[in-house]
């Protein structure tokens, strides 16, 4: 489009950028027919545990997508382009119901965390779609958490603000995610209200080498003492992780150490057909 672009005009568009928009077209689209039909789009579970005494305290919601050409696609991937394309609010919105219609369902009755993405937040629907969530899956509002990243709150502003305060006050816990990524400074966080800081994968895998992320594990391990809230840490692998974590403070674990991501009782069956599927034919990695 940008070839018969003047002289001394930027060519907007290299070919390969080219190539990379007609990918996330495409995947905009098979993503679109996807939930269109409610086909392929799978809630996982993965535990979170307590430190003191090694219980499932409660399960994050993580979104799954079968894609029967390409496979599984990782939220990584395809979170972004919903996010672009306005399709995130209604991929939050089928995740809260399905999480709390299923958590509603689980004898040890533990919280369930939904992930919410900042494009979602702010829009004055957030609150009601919750409320809807709960009273259609059953589930108590104590039992549902709410997981926001450190940058989503930095970004939405007093929009965002109000609608976190109004998912708070119904009785639904806010964590904060990915927690030391973003550059926050704490003293405009602590405007915001939260219940659980959630810290950064990354820094409990680096601290194995690199001292500064053990100390920023550590840091944030006593500041969500101090303020009084639980401190998950993340992207637990190893038992020398999980020691490290547990001696600094962290009060709450989460990670392959304990449990993968596995989807719920009423996806088992189908899931599992899709994973034997997919392993004869381009063997990519099941989620
Ligand atoms: P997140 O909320 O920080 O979720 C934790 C991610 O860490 C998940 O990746 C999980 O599978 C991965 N993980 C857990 N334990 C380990 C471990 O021991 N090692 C490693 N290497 N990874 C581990 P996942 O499921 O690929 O999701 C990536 C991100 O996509 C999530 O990060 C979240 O930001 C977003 N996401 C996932 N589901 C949803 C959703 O329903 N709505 C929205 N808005 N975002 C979602
Ligand atoms: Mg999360
Ligand atoms: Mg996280
Ligand atoms: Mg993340």
């Amino acid at each position: 489009a940008a070839k018969n672009a003047g002289k001394g005009t930027a060519r907007v568009f290299t070919p390969e950028m080219e190539t990379r928009m007609q990918m996330r077209a495409s995947l905009e689209g098979m993503l679109r027919e996807a939930f269109a039909q409610r086909r392929d789009l799978f809630v996982f579970y993965q535990p979170i545990i307590d430190l003191k005494t090694g219980n499932v305290v409660s399960r994050e919601a993580l979104l799954r997508w079968y894609n029967p050409v390409q496979g599984w696609i990782s939220p990584a991937d395809f979170i972004p382009v919903a996010e672009e394309t306005g399709l995130i609010y209604e991929l939050d919105e089928f995740v809260l119901a399905t999480a709390c219609a299923e958590a509603a369902t689980w004898e040890d009755e533990v919280t369930v965390a939904v992930n919410v993405s900042a494009a979602s937040l702010g829009l004055n629907r957030l609150p009601t779609a919750i409320g809807r969530a709960l009273a259609e899956g059953g589930l108590p509002a104590a039992r549902l958490n709410v997981e926001v990243t450190e940058t989503a709150l930095m970004q939405g502003g007093a929009e965002a603000l109000r609608d976190l305060e109004a998912i708070r006050a119904m009785g639904v816990a806010i964590c904060l995610d990915d927690f030391g990524t973003g550059f926050s400074s704490l003293a405009h966080l602590r405007s915001f209200p939260f219940d659980k800081i959630k810290i950064d994968g990354s820094f409990v895998r680096d601290g194995d080498k690199r001292a500064d992320c053990d100390a920023i594990v550590s840091a944030l391990a006593q500041l969500g003492l101090t303020l009084g809230v639980d401190t998950v840490a993340e992207g637990v692998e190893t038992a020398q992780q999980y020691q490290r974590i547990k001696a600094e403070g962290c009060t709450q674990a989460q990670g392959f150490l304990f449990g993968r991501p596995l989807p719920g009782d009423t996806d088992v069956t189908r899931v599992g057909e899709l994973v034997a599927a997919h392993k004869s034919g381009a063997g990519q990695a099941s989620p």
